[in-house]
């Protein structure tokens, strides 16, 4: 089978493997559609976000849905031929993480396409416990953008408490920031948009978002105390990782309120006493999602028939991953996706 390698330096590799088979409680996947994602710029350029000893050694792609091939011995909850998007985290099934179904937080996790064979394959073998069913008329397209842009931003909303009489302001309309639109909108909030970029500002406003507003001024912080009578957002959500758009969320947000930092970043400052403490203001990390809420993010995406494929900008074949991450590189795409 052919498969897809990010060894550092901007190389991309496509290669051919042999076709893996199930061990025990296992299922190969054929891959149907795989996802680009931010994370795997960091294998792209040779500093892997989820670092071992092999980075850059193992098929890449963390975002993969297709359909079950074959089942390993002792399977049981899949068949050959569900259609499944997979869950990205491989945890020891033991530890208190695994146990509350944070496959993501567990000490020895292993992550598809990081530190194991990932999805920018044609097969892919997993845990059976890491396919997440695909409801019928959920494309596979959706279902591979239904797990990291989706889901971790579905996620975040429900631990903010996003509801239809919250307003929501969402900074970095990016990928990421763009799912964050549907997944407030989903709960029925009212959602403010920021970025810098004119066409993604366009683009939230195209998925639903009440606002769209150019931070350029004074980072947004101005128009979103206008637009809720002075009093601040209910809840906002970094999805950037900048400084000044951290800071911002901090400030817009009201008294009480609730901020969630997504994008990813190394190292920020902020004023703990006037942004924090006397605003008594809760201030969350979120990333990804605990598998027991693919049930709930399956029926949003097909109840509301939430129009997750429009965030694809491209799609490309395995044979043209050279272009596929150079393209994402240079942002000339937004999200974009393997279809087989
Ligand atoms: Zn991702
Ligand atoms: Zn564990």
């Amino acid at each position: 089978m052919k498969g897809v390698l990010l060894p550092g330096n901007r190389q991309v590799v496509v290669t051919t493997f042999p076709d893996p088979a199930p061990a025990n409680g296992e299922v190969v996947v054929r891959v149907k559609a795989s996802a680009i994602c931010r994370s795997d710029l960091s294998l792209y350029y040779g500093q892997a976000v989820v670092q071992r000893d092999r980075a850059g050694n193992f098929i890449s792609g963390h975002e993969p849905a297709g359909v079950v091939e074959e089942v390993g011995p002792s399977v049981t909850s899949v068949m050959r031929g569900d259609r499944v998007a997979i869950y990205l985290a491989i945890g020891c099934g033991h530890c208190r993480y695994c146990r509350h179904g944070d496959y993501h937080l567990c000490p020895d996790w292993e992550c598809l396409g990081f530190t194991r064979n990932g999805g920018n394959a044609e097969l892919l073998v997993v845990p059976e416990r890491n396919c997440l069913r695909l409801p019928d008329g959920m494309s596979f397209v959706a279902g591979a953008v239904s797990t990291d842009a989706f889901g971790t931003l579905y996620s975040a909303c429900c631990k903010l408490g996003v509801a239809g009489d919250k307003t929501v302001a969402i900074f970095g309309l990016g990928p990421m920031g763009s799912a964050g639109v549907l997944a407030a909108k989903a709960r029925g909030a009212r959602v403010l948009a920021i970025d810098p970029l004119s066409e993604r500002r366009d683009f939230a406003l195209e998925l639903g978002a009440d606002r769209a507003i150019d931070p350029q001024a004074d980072s947004g912080v101005a128009t979103l105390m206008a637009e809720t009578n002075g009093e601040g957002v209910d809840f906002a959500v970094d999805c950037s990782g900048n400084n000044k758009a951290q800071n911002a969320a901090l400030d817009a947000t009201k008294r009480f309120g609730k901020v969630a930092f997504i994008g990813e970043s190394r190292e920020t400052t902020i004023n703990p006493s006037d942004q924090l403490i006397r605003k008594q203001l809760t201030l969350i990390g979120s990333w990804y999602f605990n598998i027991s809420e693919w049930d709930d993010i399956a029926r949003v995406i097909t109840t509301q028939n939430i129009p997750l494929e429009k965030l694809v900008t491209n799609t490309f074949s395995l044979d043209e991953a050279a272009t596929a991450f150079q393209m994402f590189d240079e942002r000339k795409t937004e999200k974009a996706v393997f279809v087989f």
